[in-house]
């Protein structure tokens, strides 16, 4: 079903997404269980989580908190009372046949998130922030009689998870994918959740229609759930829009359903329509009291907030002196922007040391595969290897292969510096003497520069370099150069 580009210019996406982010507390939402994840099937559990008749819940207040922290940092109202109630439904991960969710009293409403889109901003609304306990996991794959059989790891029954629901305020896959890295990058900031989707603990369902440009009425929506990446949310919802387009210019009606999207095949197909759809029979939890946030509690909660990629990226470039692009892209990653202002202290030179760390460090992070984070050098050598660049010590080609050793040996740029004997060599009499010596075995090419060929500068610079083994301080082998060429023009 290929859309034209004009055809589709017709249509306007709206899109919500709801955002699973499984919290990092050390115990469970209602049990004493540890969350910890990759153990062995079922050895973090205990009648509570298995869902035994009789055991009950009690609530672990670094949940709460924890989930206060992100509802504040998205500018959510936090409702002094919430409560917790039972979504009724069966499924084998579910042993006790119903989850611990929040329904029509959540913990927190009314928020919101800015987005960019090109270079303007835009205020997606965040309609609420609630509670919930994980389910288990079904394991169909890997064991000897996986073609028969199923497993069950109840381990992740009842991790503690928000559930961020957004208003359906993003109109394009690029929009959305925005909105879940601004998202993500929140959550890591706050430390609230490690966000890793491979292991489950970000998910995306996106709410997705669309409607004829300059209508107000809503289409009607599907839901597309299993958009366990970046990369499959953007092409699900790219698929899911087209599809729907197609159903409407063919006379159709989309239909209200909830559809899955299948990496493999590139699509999203039906899983349950409406009249399938589930009747969670939700009411109050009966186990467990309603949740009451004192304004002491909030007010503590939100003086523990660290600072937030935002204020950090204008702190960047205020105490820095960053250009904004430089701070964007340092901000993007916490770790990143930890290692920066570590190693810029160590540098003293926080600008160079931003060109070093965006260019040099990024490529050698990328080439380990390895996060800021784990970075083979620690901030602070990093910080005097930049230092040493900037005041001269060696130039910037040798600090380029002093990283590479640094990296590989662990040993300081100082170490490599004294041992190797790279110092660079500013003693214009070295200098000049190497100059003379080029400049008179090279007649043609001085010619040609004295003739105008002003590139012809470069070609000398580069073979008083290669003479010096890279040594030389290249501004002075420009000068003294230029004044060796042009001096001897009369
Ligand atoms: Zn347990």
């Amino acid at each position: 079903m290929p859309i034209s580009a004009e055809v589709r210019a017709q249509y306007e996406p709206v899109i919500g997404l709801e955002v699973h982010v499984q919290l990092l507390t050390r115990s469970k939402i209602f049990c004493g269980c540890s969350t910890r994840f990759g153990d062995p099937p079922n050895s973090h559990t205990c009648p509570v989580c298995l869902g035994l008749p009789g055991a009950l819940p009690v609530l672990n207040r670094e949940a709460v908190t924890m989930a206060m922290k992100a509802a504040l940092a998205l500018n959510c109202a936090i409702n002094a009372r919430s409560r917790f109630a039972r979504k009724n439904y069966f499924y084998p991960d579910l042993p006790k046949g119903y989850q611990i969710s929040q329904y029509d009293e959540p913990l927190a409403e009314f928020g919101w998130v800015d987005i960019e889109l090109d270079g303007k901003p835009k205020r997606i609304g965040i309609t609420r922030v609630h509670l919930e306990e994980d389910a288990g996991k079904s394991l169909h794959e890997g064991f000897p009689d996986s073609d028969r059989a199923s497993y069950i790891d109840l381990n992740r029954s009842g991790v503690p998870l928000i559930e961020i629901v957004s208003e359906p305020d993003l109109r394009s896959p690029e929009e959305a994918y925005d909105y879940l890295t601004r998202l993500k990058l929140l959550m890591l900031y706050l430390e609230v959740s490690d966000c890793n989707m491979e292991e489950g603990s970000l998910r995306c369902d996106a709410n997705v229609s669309v409607r004829r440009v300059g209508t107000e009425a809503l289409g009607t929506k599907t839901e597309v759930k299993n958009l366990n990446s970046f990369k499959f949310l953007q092409r699900a919802l790219e698929y899911e829009i087209d599809r729907q387009i197609a159903v409407v210019e063919g006379g159709g009606a989309v239909e209200q359903e909830t559809r899955l999207w299948d990496s493999r095949e590139q699509r999203t197909y039906g899983m349950r329509s409406k009249e399938m759809a589930h009747d969670y029979r939700y009411f109050p939890e009966p186990d467990l009291l309603p949740l009451v946030i004192s304004e002491e509690w909030k007010e503590e909660v939100r003086r523990s907030l660290p600072e937030l990629p935002e204020a950090r990226r204008e702190r960047l470039v205020r105490d820095y002196a960053l250009p904004e692009s430089d701070a964007a892209q340092i901000v993007a990653s916490k770790a990143l922007a930890d290692y920066y202002e570590r190693a810029a202290k160590a540098s003293g030179e926080p600008k160079a040391t931003a060109n070093w760390l965006l260019s040099e460090l990024l490529y050698l992070l990328r080439e380990a595969g390895k996060e800021a984070s784990q970075s083979p050098v620690p901030a602070s050598d990093f910080g005097e290897l930049v230092r040493l660049v900037s005041k001269g010590s060696i130039s910037g080609k040798i600090g380029k292969e002093v990283l590479a050793e640094m990296a590989s040996t662990g040993k300081r740029a100082s170490e490599i510096v004294a041992e190797k004997g790279l110092v660079q060599v500013s003693d214009p009499e070295a200098i000049g003497a190497a100059v003379r010596e080029i400049v008179a075995a090279s007649p043609k090419q001085a010619e040609q520069y004295r003739a105008g060929k002003a590139a012809t500068l470069g070609w000398f610079v580069g073979q008083v370099m290669k003479a010096t083994r890279g040594q030389a301080n290249p501004q002075m082998v420009q000068e003294i150069l230029r004044g060796e060429l042009e001096g001897k023009k009369s």
